[in-house]
């Protein structure tokens, strides 16, 4: 079996980051999406086991400390984190992986993997941006000014990452990703793995 990809999506709250990932997925139904856990308060038609694992935080303390997480970080003030054995199962069974997740845990994945494809998005300017995150109607004017603070910081880890996706019309970014997806599965080593009878079959 060859081995699947992993990808890290990664970028500012307010990117569209959410939106692009389930056009992806929509798309491609070779990409598994790691269910993160988090201490933050679901909201507003969210579902558990669907968006997030919505625990509380003494829950998501005691899985770090049983070391049941990948990574995990704080991010504007609640947990998050990804679920160690899920990765190891959908790895093992040879799936295309996706992460959507903090620059910091982005940062502990590479530490890890190092083979990763880190995607950047970024909104297409910052009044979008901030346009975008008071829209939701589901933060406070608080939790707003922290994820613009926050913004900037992500921002300026972009050199990290190997893509980056500018998220001004939603269709066109979805092209992207889905390209980017593609365009790692056709790279030679991977293909070599993948076809390795073709390619000897026709070098007679
Ligand atoms: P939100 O509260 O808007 O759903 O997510 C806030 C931030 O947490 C986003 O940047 C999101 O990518 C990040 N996040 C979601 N799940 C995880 C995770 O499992 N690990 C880390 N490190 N960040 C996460």
């Amino acid at each position: 079996m060859s081995k699947g990809k992993l990808f890290v999506v990664a970028g500012p709250s307010g990117a569209g980051k959410a939106t692009l990932v389930r056009g992806l997925l929509a798309a491609d139904a070779k990409v598994q999406l790691s269910v993160s856990f988090t201490s933050r308060a679901p909201r507003d038609g969210e579902q558990d086991g669907r968006d997030y694992h919505f625990v509380s935080r003494e829950e998501f303390l005691a899985m770090v400390s049983r070391g049941e997480f990948l990574e995990h970080a704080e991010v504007h003030g609640n947990l998050y984190g990804t679920s160690q054995k899920w990765i190891t199962d959908a790895m093992a069974a040879g799936q295309d992986i996706l992460l959507e997740i903090d620059v910091q845990g982005a940062q502990q994945v590479r530490k890890i993997f190092g083979d990763e494809i880190g995607i950047f998005i970024l909104p297409p300017s910052a009044e979008v941006l901030e346009q975008r995150l008071r829209n939701r109607g589901t933060d406070s004017e608080d939790a707003i000014v922290r994820r613009l603070a926050n913004a900037r910081e992500e921002i300026a880890r972009l050199a990290e990452f190997d893509y980056v996706i500018v998220n001004e019309h939603i269709d066109q970014a979805v092209r992207d990703i889905i390209g980017i997806v593609r365009a790692e599965r056709c790279k030679v080593a991977a293909q070599s793995e993948r076809h390795q009878s073709l390619i000897a079959s026709l070098q007679g």
